[in-house]
Formats: C-alpha cells, sequence, structure tokens
C-alpha cells in the first residue's frame, strides 16, 4: 500500500501536521529502534532439515518495552512487521500502557506443518530473538496463527534460558499465567467504545440497530456484550454469509452454536444475506470485525450506517474513509476500538510481575476505565481540533510519545 492510500500512514502524517511536530522528530518517531532478521532451521518430520526466515522489529521503547504480536503467515516480511511495530507503538501510547511497540512473524503458512514442526520452528524462532528480548525489554504475544500453544512453547524455552518466566509472553493459558478475561477483552473493548460513541453522538443505546461482519473471536463477543447493553444486534455474518433479523438475532442462542460449531452456517434464526448485502443494511452501528480492506471504492456508496466503529484492523480503506467523512458518516478508528486485547495482555504481564491473580471482575472493570478515558481523551481533541477520529487518536498517541521522547533526548 502506498502512503497516499494506507489509512495509518497517512493518518500519521495528517497527525504529525496538527501537532505541529518537528519534521526532524517525526522523522526519529518513524524509524525503528532495531530491526533483527533470522535463519530458523529446524527438523521436518521426515528427518529433513528445512530453513524459514523469521523476524522481530522493535520499533519505538520511549514508554517502556516493546510490545506486539507474532504472526505465522506466508504474507509476512520486513516491511508488514515494520508497520505493524510501528501501530503497536501509537496504540498502546493511546490506551496509556507503559509500553513501546514491536511486531514479529514468520514468512511460512503453518497449514503446511504439523505440530510437531511447528513446536520445533517456534522453539528455534524464539532461541534466535532471545538476545533482544526480555521481561522488562521485549514482550511478544500471539498474532494471526499463533495461539496460546504457541506462547506456552515460548515461555518455556525461555524459561529453560532464564529460569521461569511467565511475564516474558502474553497471551497464555490461564494455567501458564495468562489472565481471566484475556479471550473477551478485544470484543468487550468494542462494545465499550461503542457504548460511548452512543452518548457522544446522541444515539439512543437500547435498541440501537447494530450490524456485525464476523463472528470469530472479535465479532462474536462484541455482539454479546452489546446485547447486553441492549442494542438490537441485526445482523451477523462469518466467512459463509449473513444472518438478518430486523427484530434482532438471538445473540446468546447464536454464540453458543457459534462456539459449539465455530461458524454460524445453519443457525435457524434469520434471513440468509452475502456479505455485500450486510455491509449495505440500515443500522446504527456498522461494526467490520474480519478482514481489512472490507469496507472500500467498491461497496462504500452503499453504506447506510450513522457510525462504523473499527473492530478488525484496517477494515476501511482510505479512499473510502475519505467518502465517508463527506457523507458525514463517522469512523471510529481500529487503534481505539480493538485495543482491549493490548491492554489485558498488558495487565497479564503486571499479574506475571506481581505473582498475583486478579478476578475477572477487576479485569474488566480496569480494562473498562482505560478504553473509556482513551476515549474520552480522543473525543476532546477530536472537538477542540475539528478532526476525524483517527487524526485525534494519533494526535494523542504520537503527543505522549513526543513529549516522553523529548524528556529523555532533551
Ligand atoms: P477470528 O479468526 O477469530 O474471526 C474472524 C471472523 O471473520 C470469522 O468469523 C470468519 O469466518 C470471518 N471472516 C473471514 N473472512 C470473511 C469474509 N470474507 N467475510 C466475512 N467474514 C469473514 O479473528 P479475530 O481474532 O476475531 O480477529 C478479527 C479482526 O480483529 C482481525 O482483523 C484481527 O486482526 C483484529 N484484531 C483481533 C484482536 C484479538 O484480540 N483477537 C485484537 C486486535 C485486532
Amino acid at each position: 500500500m502506498s502512503s497516499s492510500t494506507d489509512p495509518t500512514s497517512a493518518a500519521y502524517a495528517q497527525a504529525v501536521k496538527e501537532l505541529g511536530l518537528k519534521k526532524n522528530i517525526a522523522k526519529a518517531l518513524e524509524i525503528p529502534d532495531r530491526e533483527l532478521t533470522v535463519e530458523i532451521p529446524f527438523r521436518r518430520d521426515n528427518g529433513e532439515i528445512e530453513s524459514v526466515v523469521g523476524f522481530r522489529v522493535q520499533h519505538n521503547n520511549t514508554r517502556g518495552p516493546f510490545k506486539g504480536g507474532i504472526r505465522y503467515h506466508e504474507h509476512v516480511d520486513i516491511d508488514e512487521v515494520r508497520s505493524l511495530a510501528t501501530l503497536m507503538t501509537w496504540k498502546t501510547s493511546l490506551l496509556d500502557i507503559p509500553y513501546g511497540g514491536g511486531k514479529g512473524g514468520i514468512g511460512v503458512d503453518p497449514r503446511n506443518y504439523s505440530k510437531t514442526e511447528l513446536e520445533r520452528m517456534s522453539r528455534r524462532f524464539f532461541r534466535a530473538i532471545d538476545p533482544i528480548i526480555g521481561i522488562n525489554v521485549d514482550i511478544p504475544a500471539p498474532d494471526v496463527n499463533t495461539n496460546a500453544q504457541v506462547m506456552s512453547w515460548f515461555m518455556d524455552e525461555y524459561s529453560q534460558l532464564h529460569g521461569y518466566s511467565p511475564a516474558i509472553v502474553t497471551g497464555k493459558p490461564l494455567e501458564l499465567g495468562g489472565s481471566a478475561g484475556r479471550e473477551a477483552a478485544t470484543g468487550k473493548g468494542t462494545a465499550v467504545i461503542t457504548r460511548e460513541t452512543a452518548k457522544k453522538w446522541n444515539i439512543e443505546l437500547k435498541n440501537a440497530k447494530v450490524v456485525i461482519q464476523g463472528f470469530g473471536n472479535v465479532g462474536s463477543y462484541a455482539a454479546k456484550f452489546l446485547h447486553e447493553y441492549g442494542c438490537k444486534v441485526i445482523a451477523v455474518s462469518d466467512v459463509t454469509g449473513g444472518l438478518y433479523d430486523p427484530d434482532g438475532l438471538d445473540i446468546d442462542s447464536l454464540f453458543e452454536y457459534n462456539s459449539a460449531n465455530k461458524t454460524i452456517d445453519g443457525f435457524d434464526q434469520g434471513k440468509k444475506v452475502t456479505n455485500d448485502e450486510l455491509l449495505a443494511l440500515e443500522c446504527d452501528f456498522l461494526i467490520p470485525a474480519a478482514l481489512g480492506s472490507a469496507i472500500n471504492e467498491k461497496n462504500v456508496d452503499s453504506l447506510n450506517c450513522k457510525v462504523i466503529v473499527e473492530a478488525a484492523n484496517g477494515p476501511v480503506t482510505g479512499s473510502a474513509a475519505n467518502k465517508l467523512w463527506d457523507k458525514k458518516i463517522a469512523i471510529i478508528p481500529d487503534i481505539l476500538t480493538n485495543a482491549g486485547g493490548v491492554t489485558v495482555s498488558y495487565f497479564e504481564w503486571v499479574q506475571n510481575l506481581q505473582q498475583f491473580k486478579w478476578t475477572e471482575n477487576d479485569v474488566n472493570q480496569k480494562l473498562e476505565d482505560k478504553m473509556v478515558n482513551a476515549f474520552n481523551e480522543v473525543y476532546e481533541v477530536k472537538k477542540s481540533k475539528q478532526v476525524p477520529m483517527r487524526i485525534a487518536s494519533f494526535m494523542v498517541a504520537i503527543d505522549r510519545v513526543h513529549v516522553a521522547y523529548n524528556l529523555r533526548e532533551g
């Protein structure tokens, strides 16, 4: 993506301009602190050695240790990892979490490997990045195609070298120091942000019409909490298509059905709609919670919502966002909406360092406070500077890093 169409680069440039940041500082904050590329040799089940390439990019640690996930995907390369690491710096800053930004990955399609092969690959990768990580230095987490099992291997590998160290990764199973509330965190955060948006946009939350694209981890929990807040979730979809009921879907039953079947396909309520039809439904809140670029030049004119709440990463393209601004359809940006996951990851790390477990209620209350504070800060900047919520979010995030950077470097 060129910087003019990539919403993140465009938002960074505009936010820097609005903040009046000097060019040298804007450039300094863009350059990653460190990039590591490693060879990962591991044995296949047939006895042959195979080598793959892995990366860890540490973008900025002005406000705290580097933080960010590790993904396994054939599209992973240094450019993608660098831009995701940068985004993590702004996301942790926006939520005022004492972390910087990092990201990592291996350029493989994990479906081509057995579980034992993935274990050997994962352990070797973690050993290869060991010189630059640490519980107060860089704390990885799960991302696309990695999960609590991969985090357990990472934690075990690191602990063999350095002694028992659950705080080296987050997203672990509960039994190994994972946090209560982590599974629901991103969906819960999305619901909290939607609720706060309703207040500011004067939309009655009770019976507000909500449409959600994607019913995976984020979409299903967002639906569950919004339903609990009294919203009417009129349509949801997954990769198989969507279900629509103007009177509101029975979210509790659908959540259970989806947990058991890993799809909403076959659920016996609602009219079937395609994903394109779903995006065009008249509603108060449209929540894309599946893919990047789901709302783009091709479908943006068909939208019929008041607000888009970006639960997925980058679901609205830059050019679609410009059109929506002209049409006065607000976008609540991903960097704010889906930050619940990294926030509870931070809580997991704090619990590990304290060797103390918080209750789910503790975690949820603290998550709620963090999300509401961040939302209000962004909204104040939006109002005072008359900028979109995305630009206001980047302004809050960049300014916080900038102030800390000046104090340390000045
Ligand atoms: P997931 O794999 O659990 O769920 C993805 C959902 O999207 C599934 O229901 C899938 O069927 C659906 N989907 C896939 N292709 C689709 C298509 N073409 N049309 C409609 N639906 C489709 O993933 P997730 O963890 O829920 O993540 C969703 C998004 O949120 C991603 O963009 C992810 O990067 C972002 N995100 C997730 C977290 C987290 O904590 N899980 C945190 C931050 C951001």
